[in-house]
Protein backbone atom coordinates (compact mmCIF):
# COMPACT_ATOMS: atom_id res chain seq x y z
CA UNK A 1 0.00 0.00 0.00
CA UNK A 2 1.69 3.55 -0.97
CA UNK A 3 0.68 6.19 0.95
CA UNK A 4 0.43 10.21 0.33
CA UNK A 5 0.16 12.67 3.06
CA UNK A 6 -0.64 16.13 2.25
CA UNK A 7 -2.57 14.50 -0.67
CA UNK A 8 -5.30 17.49 -0.37
CA UNK A 9 -2.46 20.30 -0.95
CA UNK A 10 -0.87 20.58 -4.90
CA UNK A 11 2.26 18.46 -4.81
CA UNK A 12 0.52 15.25 -3.11
CA UNK A 13 -2.19 15.73 -5.79
CA UNK A 14 0.06 15.42 -8.50
CA UNK A 15 1.96 12.52 -6.36
CA UNK A 16 -1.18 10.48 -5.88
CA UNK A 17 -1.85 11.27 -10.21
CA UNK A 18 1.87 10.24 -10.44
CA UNK A 19 1.56 6.91 -8.37
CA UNK A 20 -1.56 6.00 -10.10
CA UNK A 21 0.09 6.31 -13.45
CA UNK A 22 1.81 3.47 -11.93
CA UNK A 23 0.21 0.95 -9.46
CA UNK A 24 -3.63 0.11 -8.90
CA UNK A 25 -5.85 2.38 -7.39
CA UNK A 26 -6.42 -0.18 -5.02
CA UNK A 27 -2.79 -0.18 -4.07
CA UNK A 28 -3.09 3.96 -3.10
CA UNK A 29 -4.25 5.62 -0.09
CA UNK A 30 -4.46 9.26 -0.21
CA UNK A 31 -4.31 11.46 2.89
CA UNK A 32 -4.90 14.79 4.36
CA UNK A 33 -6.83 16.85 6.69
CA UNK A 34 -9.78 18.33 4.40
CA UNK A 35 -10.28 14.89 3.11
CA UNK A 36 -13.91 16.28 1.30
CA UNK A 37 -11.00 17.54 -1.54
CA UNK A 38 -10.60 13.68 -2.08
CA UNK A 39 -13.65 12.38 -3.03
CA UNK A 40 -12.79 12.67 -5.91
CA UNK A 41 -10.08 9.83 -6.06
CA UNK A 42 -11.87 7.94 -3.34
CA UNK A 43 -14.51 7.83 -6.69
CA UNK A 44 -11.54 6.42 -8.42
CA UNK A 45 -11.11 3.15 -6.04
CA UNK A 46 -8.15 5.23 -3.99
CA UNK A 47 -7.99 4.37 -0.30
CA UNK A 48 -8.69 8.26 1.25
CA UNK A 49 -8.16 8.54 4.99
CA UNK A 50 -8.11 11.48 7.72
CA UNK A 51 -4.24 12.00 8.56
CA UNK A 52 -3.40 15.25 10.98
CA UNK A 53 -0.34 15.42 11.87
CA UNK A 54 -1.18 17.12 15.44
CA UNK A 55 -3.73 13.75 16.18
CA UNK A 56 -1.72 10.53 16.63
CA UNK A 57 -4.56 8.84 16.54
CA UNK A 58 -5.66 10.33 13.04
CA UNK A 59 -1.94 8.93 12.23
CA UNK A 60 -1.98 5.27 13.27
CA UNK A 61 -4.94 4.10 11.36
CA UNK A 62 -3.56 6.53 8.11
CA UNK A 63 -0.34 4.09 7.80
CA UNK A 64 -1.97 1.05 9.11
CA UNK A 65 -0.70 -1.70 6.54
CA UNK A 66 1.28 0.85 4.86
CA UNK A 67 4.38 0.18 3.01
CA UNK A 68 5.42 2.47 1.06
CA UNK A 69 4.89 6.37 2.21
CA UNK A 70 5.31 9.90 0.74
CA UNK A 71 5.72 12.09 3.90
CA UNK A 72 5.31 15.73 2.43
CA UNK A 73 6.19 18.24 5.11
CA UNK A 74 3.55 20.50 7.03
CA UNK A 75 3.64 24.39 7.04
CA UNK A 76 2.51 24.70 10.77
CA UNK A 77 4.59 26.44 13.45
CA UNK A 78 4.67 23.20 15.60
CA UNK A 79 5.93 21.63 12.65
CA UNK A 80 8.97 19.71 14.11
CA UNK A 81 6.95 18.42 17.05
CA UNK A 82 4.45 17.76 14.12
CA UNK A 83 6.74 15.70 12.72
CA UNK A 84 7.73 13.90 15.27
CA UNK A 85 4.42 12.62 15.78
CA UNK A 86 4.15 11.51 11.93
CA UNK A 87 7.69 9.75 12.55
CA UNK A 88 7.18 8.13 15.57
CA UNK A 89 3.82 6.93 13.63
CA UNK A 90 5.60 5.62 10.50
CA UNK A 91 7.83 3.47 12.84
CA UNK A 92 5.29 1.89 14.73
CA UNK A 93 3.48 0.85 11.19
CA UNK A 94 7.03 -0.87 10.68
CA UNK A 95 6.76 0.83 7.32
CA UNK A 96 9.02 -0.07 4.47
CA UNK A 97 9.76 3.09 2.87
CA UNK A 98 9.46 6.41 3.71
CA UNK A 99 10.38 9.66 1.08
CA UNK A 100 10.12 12.60 2.94
CA UNK A 101 10.10 16.46 1.10
CA UNK A 102 13.04 18.46 2.57
CA UNK A 103 14.90 21.33 1.31
CA UNK A 104 18.09 21.64 -0.37
CA UNK A 105 21.03 21.13 1.79
CA UNK A 106 19.22 20.66 4.76
CA UNK A 107 21.49 19.75 7.22
CA UNK A 108 24.19 22.40 6.20
CA UNK A 109 21.49 25.24 5.13
CA UNK A 110 21.63 28.73 7.57
CA UNK A 111 17.70 29.06 5.95
CA UNK A 112 15.65 29.92 8.39
CA UNK A 113 13.19 27.58 6.38
CA UNK A 114 15.45 24.70 6.63
CA UNK A 115 16.11 24.07 10.19
CA UNK A 116 12.25 22.43 10.59
CA UNK A 117 13.54 20.28 7.94
CA UNK A 118 17.21 19.23 9.23
CA UNK A 119 15.43 18.65 12.83
CA UNK A 120 12.74 16.10 10.63
CA UNK A 121 15.61 14.44 9.20
CA UNK A 122 17.10 14.21 12.30
CA UNK A 123 13.95 12.71 13.84
CA UNK A 124 13.78 9.99 10.62
CA UNK A 125 16.88 8.86 11.77
CA UNK A 126 16.52 8.89 15.01
CA UNK A 127 13.72 6.49 15.39
CA UNK A 128 14.73 4.43 12.77
CA UNK A 129 12.22 4.78 10.15
CA UNK A 130 14.14 3.67 6.82
CA UNK A 131 13.90 6.61 4.61
CA UNK A 132 14.68 8.85 1.28
CA UNK A 133 15.28 12.57 1.86
CA UNK A 134 13.72 14.22 -1.47
CA UNK A 135 15.75 18.08 -0.58
CA UNK A 136 13.43 19.90 -3.05
CA UNK A 137 14.76 23.15 -4.33
CA UNK A 138 11.64 26.18 -4.89
CA UNK A 139 8.94 25.32 -6.74
CA UNK A 140 8.84 27.33 -10.44
CA UNK A 141 5.45 28.16 -9.79
CA UNK A 142 6.66 30.40 -6.69
CA UNK A 143 7.73 32.33 -9.32
CA UNK A 144 4.57 33.05 -11.30
CA UNK A 145 2.17 33.86 -8.98
CA UNK A 146 3.11 37.56 -8.69
CA UNK A 147 3.24 37.95 -12.69
CA UNK A 148 0.85 40.84 -12.68
CA UNK A 149 2.16 42.81 -10.48
CA UNK A 150 6.02 42.07 -11.69
CA UNK A 151 4.42 43.12 -15.03
CA UNK A 152 3.42 46.65 -14.22
CA UNK A 153 6.05 47.52 -11.27
CA UNK A 154 8.83 45.32 -12.38
CA UNK A 155 10.78 42.50 -9.60
CA UNK A 156 12.06 42.86 -6.52
CA UNK A 157 14.16 40.45 -4.23
CA UNK A 158 17.53 40.00 -2.18
CA UNK A 159 19.20 37.29 -3.86
CA UNK A 160 21.82 39.00 -5.68
CA UNK A 161 23.35 36.59 -8.57
CA UNK A 162 22.27 33.53 -6.43
CA UNK A 163 20.85 30.74 -8.46
CA UNK A 164 17.06 29.05 -7.62
CA UNK A 165 17.54 25.91 -8.92
CA UNK A 166 13.69 25.42 -9.32
CA UNK A 167 11.39 22.63 -11.08
CA UNK A 168 7.63 22.15 -11.53
CA UNK A 169 6.07 20.66 -8.60
CA UNK A 170 4.79 17.86 -11.17
CA UNK A 171 8.54 17.39 -11.56
CA UNK A 172 9.06 17.22 -7.49
CA UNK A 173 6.32 15.01 -7.30
CA UNK A 174 7.05 12.55 -9.75
CA UNK A 175 10.61 12.06 -8.72
CA UNK A 176 8.90 11.14 -4.99
CA UNK A 177 7.21 8.69 -7.15
CA UNK A 178 10.12 7.14 -8.53
CA UNK A 179 11.41 7.34 -5.60
CA UNK A 180 8.98 5.36 -3.70
CA UNK A 181 8.80 3.16 -6.48
CA UNK A 182 11.55 1.76 -6.90
CA UNK A 183 13.98 4.59 -7.94
CA UNK A 184 15.90 4.55 -4.29
CA UNK A 185 16.71 3.28 -1.29
CA UNK A 186 16.70 3.68 2.46
CA UNK A 187 19.79 5.93 2.98
CA UNK A 188 19.59 7.78 -0.19
CA UNK A 189 20.20 12.02 -0.09
CA UNK A 190 18.52 13.29 -3.46
CA UNK A 191 19.52 17.37 -3.89
CA UNK A 192 16.63 18.02 -6.18
CA UNK A 193 16.53 20.84 -8.46
CA UNK A 194 16.39 21.95 -11.95
CA UNK A 195 18.99 24.05 -14.22
CA UNK A 196 17.57 27.54 -12.81
CA UNK A 197 17.93 30.78 -12.66
CA UNK A 198 19.22 34.61 -11.31
CA UNK A 199 16.06 36.74 -10.79
CA UNK A 200 18.01 38.98 -13.17
CA UNK A 201 17.71 35.65 -15.68
CA UNK A 202 14.18 35.64 -14.88
CA UNK A 203 13.01 39.19 -15.02
CA UNK A 204 14.68 38.95 -18.61
CA UNK A 205 13.29 35.90 -19.46
CA UNK A 206 9.67 37.41 -18.48
CA UNK A 207 10.88 40.54 -20.62
CA UNK A 208 11.01 38.37 -23.58
CA UNK A 209 8.37 36.34 -23.18
CA UNK A 210 5.74 39.35 -22.38
CA UNK A 211 7.38 42.21 -24.43
CA UNK A 212 7.11 44.48 -21.75
CA UNK A 213 10.20 45.44 -19.94
CA UNK A 214 10.37 44.06 -16.18
CA UNK A 215 13.70 45.08 -14.27
CA UNK A 216 15.34 43.24 -11.58
CA UNK A 217 16.42 45.24 -8.04
CA UNK A 218 17.95 43.64 -5.86
CA UNK A 219 17.09 45.15 -1.97
CA UNK A 220 18.41 44.28 0.91
CA UNK A 221 17.16 41.57 2.75
CA UNK A 222 15.30 44.39 5.67
CA UNK A 223 14.41 46.31 2.03
CA UNK A 224 12.79 43.23 0.71
CA UNK A 225 11.17 42.37 3.70
CA UNK A 226 9.37 45.51 3.56
CA UNK A 227 8.37 45.60 -0.14
CA UNK A 228 6.74 41.60 0.98
CA UNK A 229 5.03 43.61 3.73
CA UNK A 230 3.50 46.20 1.53
CA UNK A 231 2.63 43.47 -0.93
CA UNK A 232 0.35 42.08 1.79
CA UNK A 233 2.15 39.12 2.67
CA UNK A 234 1.82 38.29 6.84
CA UNK A 235 4.25 40.03 8.84
CA UNK A 236 5.84 36.98 10.16
CA UNK A 237 6.02 35.31 6.79
CA UNK A 238 8.00 38.06 5.25
CA UNK A 239 11.04 37.80 6.77
CA UNK A 240 11.63 34.60 6.41
CA UNK A 241 10.93 34.48 2.50
CA UNK A 242 13.04 37.44 2.18
CA UNK A 243 15.65 35.34 4.27
CA UNK A 244 15.03 32.41 1.93
CA UNK A 245 16.43 35.08 -0.53
CA UNK A 246 19.60 35.96 1.60
CA UNK A 247 20.22 32.07 1.32
CA UNK A 248 19.73 31.81 -2.70
CA UNK A 249 22.58 34.34 -2.44
CA UNK A 250 24.67 32.41 -0.77
CA UNK A 251 24.03 29.02 -2.80
CA UNK A 252 21.93 27.39 -0.61
CA UNK A 253 18.86 26.81 -3.36
CA UNK A 254 20.93 25.92 -5.92
CA UNK A 255 21.34 22.09 -6.19
CA UNK A 256 24.71 20.51 -6.64
CA UNK A 257 24.21 18.11 -9.14
CA UNK A 258 21.45 16.27 -11.52
CA UNK A 259 19.84 14.38 -8.95
CA UNK A 260 16.48 15.48 -10.32
CA UNK A 261 16.93 14.68 -14.18
CA UNK A 262 18.67 11.60 -13.25
CA UNK A 263 15.56 10.34 -11.15
CA UNK A 264 13.33 11.06 -13.37
CA UNK A 265 15.33 9.62 -16.11
CA UNK A 266 14.62 12.73 -18.64
CA UNK A 267 15.51 16.35 -18.52
CA UNK A 268 13.84 18.52 -16.00
CA UNK A 269 10.82 20.58 -17.30
CA UNK A 270 12.47 23.56 -18.56
CA UNK A 271 11.74 26.89 -16.12
CA UNK A 272 11.22 28.74 -19.09
CA UNK A 273 8.03 26.69 -20.25
CA UNK A 274 6.66 27.48 -17.25
CA UNK A 275 7.18 31.06 -17.01
CA UNK A 276 6.51 31.83 -21.00
CA UNK A 277 2.94 29.60 -20.34
CA UNK A 278 2.29 31.99 -17.36
CA UNK A 279 2.87 35.52 -19.28
CA UNK A 280 0.98 34.39 -22.05
CA UNK A 281 -1.99 33.79 -19.79
CA UNK A 282 -1.18 37.52 -18.21
CA UNK A 283 -0.54 39.34 -21.32
CA UNK A 284 -1.00 38.71 -24.62
CA UNK A 285 1.90 37.31 -26.43
CA UNK A 286 4.15 39.68 -28.37
P1 LIG B 1 0.04 23.00 -0.14
O1 LIG B 1 -0.16 24.16 0.76
O2 LIG B 1 -0.68 22.94 -1.43
O3 LIG B 1 -0.32 21.67 0.66
C1 LIG B 1 0.13 21.45 1.96
C2 LIG B 1 -0.37 20.09 2.37
O4 LIG B 1 0.13 19.79 3.66
C3 LIG B 1 -1.90 20.01 2.44
O5 LIG B 1 -2.31 18.77 1.92
C4 LIG B 1 -2.17 20.06 3.93
O6 LIG B 1 -3.31 19.33 4.30
C5 LIG B 1 -0.94 19.34 4.46
N1 LIG B 1 -0.72 19.69 5.85
C6 LIG B 1 -0.22 20.85 6.32
N2 LIG B 1 -0.18 20.80 7.66
C7 LIG B 1 -0.67 19.60 8.00
C8 LIG B 1 -0.93 18.97 9.24
N3 LIG B 1 -0.65 19.58 10.39
N4 LIG B 1 -1.45 17.72 9.23
C9 LIG B 1 -1.74 17.11 8.07
N5 LIG B 1 -1.53 17.65 6.87
C10 LIG B 1 -1.01 18.89 6.84
O7 LIG B 1 1.63 22.86 -0.35
P2 LIG B 1 2.39 22.12 -1.57
O8 LIG B 1 1.70 20.87 -1.86
O9 LIG B 1 2.61 23.09 -2.65
O10 LIG B 1 3.81 21.83 -0.92
C11 LIG B 1 4.01 20.72 -0.07
C12 LIG B 1 4.89 21.12 1.09
O11 LIG B 1 6.14 21.62 0.61
C13 LIG B 1 4.33 22.26 1.95
O12 LIG B 1 3.47 21.72 2.95
C14 LIG B 1 5.57 22.88 2.52
O13 LIG B 1 6.07 22.17 3.64
C15 LIG B 1 6.57 22.75 1.40
N6 LIG B 1 6.63 23.90 0.49
C16 LIG B 1 7.63 23.88 -0.44
C17 LIG B 1 7.78 24.93 -1.31
C18 LIG B 1 8.86 24.89 -2.33
O14 LIG B 1 8.96 25.85 -3.12
N7 LIG B 1 9.66 23.85 -2.41
C19 LIG B 1 6.87 26.09 -1.31
C20 LIG B 1 5.82 25.97 -0.33
C21 LIG B 1 5.74 24.93 0.54
P3 LIG B 1 -4.79 20.01 4.45
O15 LIG B 1 -4.92 20.98 3.32
O16 LIG B 1 -5.71 18.84 4.31
O17 LIG B 1 -4.83 20.68 5.76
Amino acid sequence: MYVVTGATGALGRLAVEALLERVPADQVRATGRRIEALDDLAARGVDVRRADYGDPASLATAFAGATRVLFVSGLEAARVEQHRAVAEALAAARVELVAYTSILHAQTSDMILAADHAATERILAEVGVPHVLLRNGWYVENFTANLAAELEHGMVGASGDGRFDAATRADFAEAAVVALTGGASAGDVLELGGPGFTRAELAAEITRASGREVTYTDLTVAGFTEALVAAGLPSGFAPVLADSDRGAAAGLLAAPGDDLARILGRPVTPWTAVVDAAVREVVSPV
